[in-house]
């Protein structure tokens, strides 16, 4: 009877529309070892900044930490109508709290498809620690200036939520259309008491975080000025957040590259772009 209560509400059945082609991932993972896929742009996002990017359907991005631990703190949107964006909570009951290999992040109503989904990831074996913890969270939300304030007493203008704020404004989005992120790299819990808890990251030089787009998309990333988390940035003992000092230990730079398959790779496997499933809904919510 406990097996039948706690099982996972929503259930990925065979030829179901959660059940992902494993065999065809796989191929896209495989990609990065056989020399097929073509690096279409790179950069290294400093400590304590964001920066947003566009990746066009059916290419491939990877997160890197090229010197140590660092979390990131990733928003997705549909890069022709930024309404669409992921919605965590959904992908939490869909796929899980923390993601790993062949989960997808899925967008917000009336929209509802996957807008990525997960091709390879140095940390997946970091799944459940001692302390019930695990890694690429998608419990907790983004660090910002509000609730700083409200807990501190203090302003800090680099918080991730700023951070994505900043790196969006270029392209015409605003900071209403930041959402709820994946904080990739970071290893988070419920304790004993049911209260949100975040680890020292558990990521080392050289680890990365995968995924391919199903649609065309505008990404953007920030460093969190927690960095490594390896220091609590609220509660008792807490040093405040102070400045733009680029010289904090516990926060490192990530690296970010997309790249492109061959012309036909996609087709050849039958791969299709994800469709809104607001376009199949005609309910019109009973008005
Ligand atoms: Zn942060």
């Amino acid at each position: 009877m406990t097996a039948r209560l706690t099982q996972a509400a929503y259930q990925c059945l065979p030829g179901g529309p959660l059940e992902v082609d494993k065999a065809f991932y796989d191929a896209v993972a495989r990609t990065a070892d056989d020399g097929s896929r073509e690096l279409v742009e790179s950069f290294i996002l400093p400590i304590r900044s964001g920066k947003a990017w566009e990746i066009r359907k059916g290419d491939i991005c990877r997160i890197m930490t090229p010197e140590g631990p660092q979390v990131g703190d990733l928003n997705i949107w549909s890069l022709s109508n930024p309404k669409e964006r992921m919605w965590a909570s959904r992908t939490r009951q869909l796929q899980r709290a923390h993601v790993s290999i062949y989960d997808r992040l899925w967008s917000n109503l009336p929209y509802l498809r996957p807008l990525v989904t997960i091709t390879g990831d140095s940390l997946k074996d970091y799944r459940r620690d001692a302390d019930g913890a695990r890694v690429h969270d998608l419990l907790g939300t983004r660090c910002d200036p509000y609730v700083n304030r409200m807990l501190t007493g203090l302003d800090f203008d680099y918080h991730c939520h700023s951070n994505l704020t900043r790196a969006i404004a270029p392209f015409g989005l605003t900071e209403d259309m930041v959402h709820d992120v994946l904080n990739v790299f970071q290893a988070t819990g419920l304790n004993e008491h049911d209260q949100y808890f975040m680890k020292t990251c558990p990521a080392k030089k050289g680890d990365y975080f995968e995924f391919m787009a199903e649609t065309d998309l505008l990404c953007a990333l920030s460093t969190c000025p927690g960095g490594d988390l390896s220091k609590p940035m609220w509660g008792e003992g807490t040093e405040a957040l102070e400045g733009d000092d680029p010289t904090l230990e516990c926060c490192r730079p990530l690296g970010v590259g997309v790249w492109r398959l061959p012309d036909g790779w996609l087709d050849s496997k039958g791969w299709k772009e994800s469709v809104p499933a607001g376009v199949l809904y005609k309910g019109n919510h009973g008005m």
